[in-house]
Protein backbone atom coordinates (compact mmCIF):
# COMPACT_ATOMS: atom_id res chain seq x y z
CA UNK A 1 0.00 0.00 0.00
CA UNK A 2 1.39 3.15 -0.97
CA UNK A 3 1.78 5.94 1.19
CA UNK A 4 -0.71 8.99 0.47
CA UNK A 5 0.82 12.42 -0.18
CA UNK A 6 -0.06 15.17 2.32
CA UNK A 7 -0.18 18.06 0.06
CA UNK A 8 -3.59 19.31 0.73
CA UNK A 9 -6.19 19.35 -2.40
CA UNK A 10 -4.04 16.89 -4.22
CA UNK A 11 -4.76 13.22 -4.57
CA UNK A 12 -1.66 11.25 -5.08
CA UNK A 13 -1.42 7.77 -4.33
CA UNK A 14 -5.20 7.94 -2.63
CA UNK A 15 -7.77 6.12 -4.14
CA UNK A 16 -8.82 6.68 -7.74
CA UNK A 17 -6.07 9.22 -7.52
CA UNK A 18 -2.87 8.84 -9.60
CA UNK A 19 0.11 6.08 -8.62
CA UNK A 20 2.89 8.52 -7.64
CA UNK A 21 6.42 8.67 -5.96
CA UNK A 22 6.43 10.06 -2.68
CA UNK A 23 9.40 11.45 -0.55
CA UNK A 24 9.87 11.61 3.34
CA UNK A 25 10.64 14.85 4.75
CA UNK A 26 14.25 16.07 5.06
CA UNK A 27 15.96 15.39 8.63
CA UNK A 28 17.71 18.70 8.32
CA UNK A 29 15.48 21.41 9.89
CA UNK A 30 15.97 24.09 7.68
CA UNK A 31 15.15 22.34 4.92
CA UNK A 32 12.04 20.65 6.41
CA UNK A 33 10.89 23.75 7.43
CA UNK A 34 11.09 25.02 3.55
CA UNK A 35 8.54 22.20 2.62
CA UNK A 36 5.78 22.85 5.24
CA UNK A 37 5.90 26.01 4.14
CA UNK A 38 5.75 25.18 0.39
CA UNK A 39 2.68 22.67 0.94
CA UNK A 40 0.74 25.19 2.52
CA UNK A 41 -0.98 23.07 5.00
CA UNK A 42 -2.21 24.85 8.00
CA UNK A 43 -1.13 23.55 11.58
CA UNK A 44 0.68 20.97 10.04
CA UNK A 45 3.82 19.32 11.30
CA UNK A 46 4.99 16.09 9.76
CA UNK A 47 5.79 12.49 11.20
CA UNK A 48 8.03 10.05 9.90
CA UNK A 49 5.18 8.46 7.92
CA UNK A 50 4.29 12.00 6.19
CA UNK A 51 4.90 12.32 2.39
CA UNK A 52 5.34 14.39 -0.52
CA UNK A 53 4.81 12.78 -3.72
CA UNK A 54 6.66 13.83 -6.83
CA UNK A 55 4.05 16.00 -8.44
CA UNK A 56 5.15 18.78 -6.40
CA UNK A 57 8.98 18.69 -7.49
CA UNK A 58 9.89 20.05 -11.23
CA UNK A 59 13.98 19.94 -11.89
CA UNK A 60 14.75 18.46 -8.57
CA UNK A 61 13.00 15.28 -9.30
CA UNK A 62 16.13 12.98 -10.01
CA UNK A 63 15.06 9.99 -12.67
CA UNK A 64 18.51 9.35 -14.09
CA UNK A 65 21.95 8.98 -12.99
CA UNK A 66 25.00 8.78 -14.37
CA UNK A 67 28.65 7.42 -13.65
CA UNK A 68 31.79 7.21 -15.78
CA UNK A 69 32.80 4.03 -16.72
CA UNK A 70 36.30 3.17 -14.94
CA UNK A 71 37.68 1.08 -17.87
CA UNK A 72 36.37 3.13 -21.00
CA UNK A 73 36.06 6.28 -19.55
CA UNK A 74 32.46 7.25 -21.02
CA UNK A 75 29.42 8.36 -19.08
CA UNK A 76 26.88 6.39 -18.63
CA UNK A 77 23.46 7.19 -17.73
CA UNK A 78 20.81 4.76 -16.20
CA UNK A 79 17.25 5.49 -15.35
CA UNK A 80 16.57 5.03 -11.44
CA UNK A 81 13.97 2.67 -10.50
CA UNK A 82 13.24 4.63 -7.16
CA UNK A 83 13.14 8.63 -8.09
CA UNK A 84 15.55 10.41 -5.92
CA UNK A 85 15.46 14.27 -5.14
CA UNK A 86 18.46 16.91 -5.40
CA UNK A 87 19.52 17.11 -1.64
CA UNK A 88 18.55 20.86 -1.68
CA UNK A 89 14.89 19.75 -3.28
CA UNK A 90 11.79 22.12 -2.27
CA UNK A 91 8.24 20.98 -3.49
CA UNK A 92 7.10 24.07 -5.34
CA UNK A 93 4.36 22.78 -7.66
CA UNK A 94 0.42 22.73 -6.51
CA UNK A 95 -1.40 20.52 -9.48
CA UNK A 96 -4.39 21.21 -8.29
CA UNK A 97 -4.19 24.54 -7.05
CA UNK A 98 -4.39 27.75 -9.11
CA UNK A 99 -1.01 28.68 -10.70
CA UNK A 100 -0.30 31.77 -8.37
CA UNK A 101 -0.43 29.04 -5.07
CA UNK A 102 2.72 27.73 -6.41
CA UNK A 103 4.20 30.75 -6.56
CA UNK A 104 3.17 32.92 -3.86
CA UNK A 105 3.11 32.46 0.00
CA UNK A 106 0.69 34.80 0.71
CA UNK A 107 -3.26 32.93 1.66
CA UNK A 108 -6.19 34.97 1.85
CA UNK A 109 -8.64 31.92 2.02
CA UNK A 110 -11.74 32.63 2.88
CA UNK A 111 -14.20 29.68 4.13
ZN1 LIG B 1 1.65 15.15 -3.77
Amino acid sequence: MPHPCCVPAWRGNYKNGPKVSVFSFPKNDALREKWIRAIKREHFSPTKHSKVCEKHFSEDLLTTTSAYDKETGLLIEAELKIKKLKPDAVPSLHPNLPKHFSTTAVSNRES
